[in-house]
């Protein structure tokens, strides 16, 4: 587990002024990391970090020199854009590098001339995903989004024996991983009502939002040689937002025996800031299992973990309708969860994925599942909201929904806050529904 240091003193202030805004996400003490370059223009992707509403440009600021020879050296992939190079010079570098820059970045810096011109307005930024999602597999670690869902797919038997023991997850699709901003396209897929004869080709009229976390994996490890729990975080590089869009329609008649393939494999969006393991460390909680629940198998299980195994994200989904947006509403909050309510924590996820000997390698994704909390008003997807469909949310503006319309846009958001320690955030996770294509 990282140990907090002075990069966490929460009353750190940044020269970069709007980091010093209590409500702003990206503090001094967050800097998280993203693939980006000025909004329209032709320059090669690198990286930059967050510092209130602006980002630094690392290729910019790696120029001006003056880093020092083994800070340059951890610079240089991030100046040229090169996520798993970075990753490839291991966890160290991460946590020299936000020593440095948290430094540099700090009220009484002396690099304040020098890095000020590195600065580019978030606001007039593009951003692309961090790097080649290598793999992408997604668990489903929420308790309450999977008892939920279970009512709705088998009311009689709603969490199946195994989910107690066994992280459950399915792999992913990574070639359609799309970066916040992505609009994604009403897909087609096999539709098959109860009461019909045959399932029809036609767009999804039951398109919804997963809402998750996702793990990026920094190191991987050899075919056959499983990640013990006690290594397990030295694997985990950084942790973005996740919506794992869901055509509810096709999953239902597809989902079994294998579980669920085109309705969820047309898009995944994820947000661009990737919040690394330190920036987490002051909202590490104990993993706790509740009364009569399984311990977890040793295997699963770590003093660590047990002790600051879990993290306390505050985790919320927003709808915004077409209507909203021409009437210049911004999105509508529909919930708020928290991940500490996860039922495994991210080592027993790397521990259990490579417990057979699976590989996993530098720029995979582990997408958390869907986190729902334990209450009525608390799903992490309109399934859970509207308790199938058969309950309409009522917007404030007036309008219902169900599922998602043309044109709805969803945003997620996440945050930590704990009292003596400055709150960090994670930025949004936006992605926006375009008609269909015609079915053939
Ligand atoms: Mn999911």
């Amino acid at each position: 587990m990282t140990a907090l240091d002075a990069t966490h003193d929460p009353v750190l202030r940044s020269w970069v002024e709007s980091a010093n805004d209590p409500a702003s996400d990206f503090p001094i003490q967050n800097l998280p990391f993203a693939r980006m370059r000025r909004a329209g223009s032709g320059e090669p992707w690198r990286f930059g970090v967050a510092i209130g509403d602006q980002v630094l440009d690392l290729r910019l600021a790696r120029e001006q020199g003056g880093w020092g020879r083994v800070a340059t050296a951890w610079l240089a992939p991030l100046a040229e854009g090169d996520l798993a190079a970075f990753m490839a010079l291991g966890p160290g570098a991460r946590r020299g590098l936000r020593a440095v820059l948290s430094a540099a970045l700090r009220e009484d810096s002396e690099r304040r001339a020098a890095l000020a011109s590195c600065l580019v307005p978030q606001a007039a930024v593009d951003y692309a995903l961090p790097c080649r999602i290598a793999d992408y597999t997604d668990f489903y670690t929420g308790i309450h989004h999977a008892t939920a869902v279970g009512k709705l797919f088998r009311p009689d038997n709603p969490l199946l024996p195994n989910y107690q023991w066994v992280p459950i997850g399915y792999h992913g699709r990574a070639s359609s991983i799309v970066i916040d901003g992505t609009p994604l396209r009403r897909p087609l897929g096999q539709l098959k009502g109860p009461d019909d004869a045959a399932p029809r080709l036609a767009a999804t009229q039951r398109l919804d939002h997963e809402l998750e976390l996702g793990f990026l994996i920094g190191a991987g490890n050899a075919q056959g040689e499983p990640i013990a729990m006690v290594d397990a975080e030295e694997h985990w590089f950084g942790t973005v937002l996740l919506n794992d869009w869901s055509a509810r329609d096709v999953q239902a008649w597809e989902y079994q025996p294998l579980g669920p393939f085109l309705s969820k494999n047309f898009a995944t969006t994820i947000s661009p800031w990737v919040v690394t393991p330190e920036a987490l460390a002051p909202f590490r909680v104990p993993f706790e299992r509740p009364a009569g629940d399984p311990q977890p198998l040793p295997y699963l299980d770590s003093p660590a973990n047990r002790a600051q195994g879990a993290i306390d994200i505050v985790l919320e989904v927003g709808l915004q309708t077409p209507r909203m947006r021409e009437a210049g509403l911004p999105h509508q909050r529909l919930m708020q969860s928290n991940f500490r309510d996860s039922y495994w924590t991210i080592a027993q996820l790397i521990a259990h994925h490579t417990v057979g000997g699976c590989n996993l390698g530098a720029g995979d994704l582990l997408g958390s599942g869907t986190q729902s909390g334990p209450g009525a008003g608390q799903g992490g997807s309109l399934l859970e909201l509207t308790l199938g469909g058969r309950q309409p949310i009522a917007l404030a503006n007036g309008e219902t929904r169900t599922f998602l319309q043309d044109g709805d846009s969803i945003e997620l958001r996440a945050h930590c806050e704990r009292a003596g320690t400055r709150r960090i955030g994670f930025g949004r996770c936006e992605g926006h529904v375009l008609a269909a294509v015609k079915a053939a």
